[in-house]
């Protein structure tokens, strides 16, 4: 693995972050779930393999971890050790980031990204998305 010389905290922590089904992912999906939204997770044939997929609005949402893709905001901090490492994969990851929404927005799919930190504000970010989906056709 590549988490040598990180404690162990922070390894769990990390693997947590970065895995599918993470926190931040559930908690939006079930805040969906329960304002009547229905949809598919992790289509894996489509760019990016997006977190949450609604087919009939052709509507995509990614739920982004702040630090494994580079957010500006509290959450994220730059590593003190193997700090040049971390900031390469955090721009690798936010180059895929970008090539995967142009792709799915060149197959005329809607995409909306959500990050870790607004899940904070969780009624607040349900508002967000909600208003940024489509209608269904
Ligand atoms: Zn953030």
């Amino acid at each position: 693995m590549i988490f040598e010389n990180v404690s162990p905290n922070r390894r769990e922590n990390m693997r947590r972050i970065k895995s599918k089904n993470t926190r931040p992912e559930l908690l939006l999906r079930s805040a969906l779930h329960r304002a009547g939204y229905r949809f598919r997770i992790h289509r894996v044939d489509l760019p990016g393999s997006p977190d949450i997929v609604m087919p009939g609005r052709r509507a995509v949402v990614f739920v982004h971890g702040c630090f494994w893709h580079g957010h500006t905001c509290h959450l994220f901090r730059v590593p003190k050790t193997r700090t040049e490492f971390w900031l390469s994969k955090i721009a690798r990851n936010r180059s895929r980031d970008r090539q995967a929404a142009d792709r799915l927005r060149s197959l005329g799919w809607s995409v909306v990204v959500v990050w870790q930190c607004e899940l904070a504000n969780l009624e607040g970010c349900l508002a967000r998305v909600v208003n940024e989906l489509p209608d269904s056709h």
